[in-house]
């Protein structure tokens, strides 16, 4: 199989502001990847982030030089094919999971068959998603409030020194379902303190309150509050499962943390076993890796795959949102096209 990437530059509506990380207005790249076999061409991207195993463009950009051999010449061996990445390159996990994207898309073009059918998957039971307000100020949170009118579940970032503040603003201006992540902003006495404060604002879950892998914590966190509690930044692979299992009441998985579809189908398997409800959520992609994950959202209870809609130089058309509902394409493969006009691949 021929592969080619090349960088694409996603550009946010407003600096994209978290606990743990502050927005910048200037456009990250992301790698495009193109598997060519036989005349079919499969479309992946890789959008890497350091704080996952310290991985960059650069990082992801050798990876898939190195892959080429492991990559091979059979796209349909692509769970052989993620197994030896994981094996050669633990490290590149969004690497990993623009190939598999890639190969997945590549094989449902050669199939004729969208995604979810290959999956075996009903496409009318695709979950709500969230629509995400960043850190802000309270003024311009109400005002991204205010533009996400048509979405019933708002998401807010919280995990600042404010925050119990801006979620009153946020409620007293809006009925809609309310989910919060404070990305790992909080220590675990804060965590309990607030959460318990948060109570009467109705909220349905929380995610990360407090740094990856103190289980105890998240457990004692548990212990000591009413609100459902979801690990995102401690759920990066099918073993960090079992010990979250007891700790939170959900994951959030995410195809760049977990190297791609055939991980992503595996987390939720497990998870569903562990009594562990799952959300699809979302870095800084385009609806191509967007999509493909929404393939996969028939399995899961919750999605929050909304940034498409945080952008403005979408390159691909995927994925349709209408009032929340998620609505996959048709069309064979991922189904992500490139979008006339839109986006900047370069
Ligand atoms: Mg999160």
């Amino acid at each position: 199989m021929k592969i080619k990437t090349s960088l694409i530059y996603l550009q946010h509506k407003y600096p994209f502001t978290i606990a743990r990380r502050k927005g910048t207005a200037e456009a990250v790249p992301n790698v495009r990847i193109e598997i060519e076999h036989e005349g079919v061409v499969g479309l992946g991207e890789a959008r890497p982030s350091a704080f996952y195993g310290g991985e960059t463009v650069e990082i992801v950009l050798q990876t898939i030089e190195q892959a080429k051999d492991v990559i091979g010449d059979n796209p349909f061996l692509i769970e052989d094919i993620a197994h030896e990445l994981l094996l050669r390159f633990p490290n590149s996990p969004a690497a990993a999971a623009g190939i598999d994207i890639a190969l997945h898309d590549l094989v449902g073009k050669k199939l004729g068959v969208p995604l979810y059918q290959l999956f075996g998957l009903n496409p009318q039971k695709t979950p709500l998603t969230s629509y995400t307000i960043g850190l802000d100020s309270i003024e311009i949170m109400l005002k991204k409030l205010k533009e996400a009118a048509q979405y019933p579940i708002i998401k807010v970032k919280v995990g600042v020194e404010n925050d119990i503040e801006i979620v009153k603003a946020i409620r007293d201006n809006t009925d809609a379902v309310l989910r919060l992540d404070a990305n790992t902003g909080w220590t675990v006495s804060e965590a309990i303190k607030k959460i318990n404060q948060l109570e009467k604002y109705g909220i349905e879950f929380i995610e990360q309150p407090i740094k990856p892998g103190d289980y105890a914590g998240l457990a004692e966190i548990k212990r000591n509050t009413n609100i459902a509690i979801m690990a995102d930044e401690d759920c990066t692979c099918p073993q960090v499962l079992g010990n979250l299992a007891g700790c939170v009441d959900s994951i959030n998985i995410k195809l760049m943390k977990c190297r791609g579809l055939c991980f992503a189908k595996k987390m939720i398997n497990t998870a569903d076993s562990l009594g562990l409800k799952v959300m699809f959520g979302c870095m800084t992609e385009s609806s191509l890796p967007l999509t493909a994950a929404a393939h996969l959202t028939p399995m899961t209870k919750y999605a929050d795959l909304d940034m498409q809609l945080l952008i403005t130089n979408d390159p691909y058309e995927g994925l349709k949102v209408s009032e929340g509902k998620i609505i996959l394409p048709q069309r064979p493969g991922v189904g992500a096209v490139e979008a006339a006009g839109g986006g900047n691949v370069l």
